[in-house]
């Protein structure tokens, strides 16, 4: 578990989330240049809400490697969370869950 003093290094933002989630799947399939996949890398490593995604994404990419229906409940999840993603209305600050105990 990462302790919560490194999280101030990174600025999570919508806009920034947004980011990520257009390039997570070019990410996963790592078609991202280096320098691209490490600023996703540090991100992921930061954000809680687009680790959980790229964990969805990982998820779904390993039924379908293994020839298995994929979940369809978690693709409309994503589908959901990528459209509101991109419209600027999920608030990564609800996804600050360190403090539980
Ligand atoms: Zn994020």
């Amino acid at each position: 578990m990462f302790s919560s003093r490194i999280r101030s290094l990174f600025i999570r933002t919508p806009t920034e989330c947004a980011r990520v989630g257009k390039v997570l799947q070019e990410y996963l399939d790592s078609e991202l240049d280096a320098e691209t996949a490490s600023q996703v890398l540090s991100h992921l490593d930061d954000c809680r809400q687009c680790g959980l995604e790229a964990e969805t994404y990982r998820r779904i990419k390993d039924s379908i490697g293994r020839q298995l229906q994929p979940d369809a409940a978690a693709i409309e999840r994503l589908r959901n969370f990528a459209d509101r993603l991109i419209a600027g209305e999920v608030d990564p600050s609800q996804f600050d869950g360190d403090d539980e105990v």
